[in-house]
């Protein structure tokens, strides 16, 4: 994680604590409205931090005595408020700021150091600039069934046992990612759950620190000719070449001419020279590639990339059997 996200994060909580106190004081003010008697005890709350400071440049031989007295009375007069609140049908706590963390009241330290709610901060950030966010939520490999995986290839092998092998090499390719690890090709029809595998490797390297961009190849080649042909300034494909990890979704939906044809080999080529890795999700086979995609991007995915097929029928058909 950087410094910049870092200092985003900082910030956050800073705009949570001061939004707690603030939200604490309105209650304050509407509990002072609704219960008699509670302004004027604020008030007398308020008045011993003055009175202990005046004390305290007074100095003095009974100093000590009379500090300890008005600490006392501080904690008479916080006990006080509490009881008039419960009676009152409040919790004894309706006047303090809820914090968001409750380990480092949303100041990012305990101790010196570092809250773990700064770091899940910058996850949720990452996860949401990834393009891995709501709608592909649940797409954990927590969630990955393969006994949806039934049958048998037309090979005759297991469709349960292949699907197992790259489920294993899914998670250890996650666990162990590293910026410039294998370039994967997920190839097989559609509803086979390469979308899934891919976004689940994707939250797995983004909790391990790492950026992920998660785009399908139509937004890319979209964003490419919305920057080129200035149809849209906001239009930024920068990301899609500095990240650790790019997933592509669905290779060959995007509509086919010259210009995606070459932004997308640029990409790809752009990233392999520079080590990055690079995830791409296709519904066409080796040889629809080969048609489609001319030879040279053709020849950068096989031999650049490691294969991995899915196999089997439609999950989402065998779902909606199952219903
Ligand atoms: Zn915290």
């Amino acid at each position: 994680m950087s410094f910049d996200d870092r200092n985003t994060a900082f910030a956050e909580l800073d705009m949570r604590r001061m939004k707690a106190a603030e939200d604490a004081r309105l209650r304050e003010r509407e509990l002072e409205k609704r219960i008699e008697g509670l302004a004027e005890l604020n008030k007398e709350i308020m008045a011993i931090g003055p009175k202990l400071l005046r004390l305290g440049m007074e100095g003095g031989a009974d100093y000590e005595a009379k500090s300890k007295a008005l600490h006392k009375e501080h904690e008479a007069l916080i006990d006080k408020k509490h009881d008039l609140l419960i009676k009152n049908g409040y919790p004894s706590d309706y006047d303090l700021p809820v914090y968001s963390c409750k380990i480092c009241k949303d100041t990012g330290f305990i101790d010196m150091k570092i809250c773990n709610c700064v770091r899940d901060s910058i996850v949720r950030r990452a996860y949401y600039s990834s393009g891995l966010g709501k709608a592909l939520e649940d797409q954990t490999f927590e969630t990955i069934d393969v006994s949806y995986y039934a049958g048998n290839t037309e090979s005759g092998a297991s469709v349960k046992e292949q699907m197992s092998y790259v489920l294993d090499y899914c998670k250890k390719y996650a666990m162990y990612f590293t910026p410039g690890a294998e370039s994967l090709l997920m190839i097989g029809g559609a509803g086979r759950g390469k979308t899934h595998f891919a976004s689940a490797i994707g939250r797995t390297v983004i909790d391990k620190g790492y950026s992920v961009v998660y785009e399908s190849a139509t937004n890319i080649v979209n964003t490419f000719e919305s920057e080129r042909f200035g149809r849209d300034l906001e239009a930024d494909p920068s990301k899609y070449y500095s990240c650790s990890l790019l997933i592509i979704d669905d290779l060959g939906t995007e509509f086919n001419t010259q210009f995606s044809l070459s932004a997308i080999f640029n990409l790809i080529n752009h990233r392999i020279i520079n080590g990055l890795s690079t995830i791409v999700t296709t519904n066409l086979s080796l040889k629809e590639i080969e048609t489609n995609y001319k030879e040279r991007i053709f020849s950068r995915l096989s031999g650049e990339f490691t294969v991995l097929p899915f196999c089997g029928r439609d999950i989402r058909r065998i779902k909606k059997e199952a219903r």
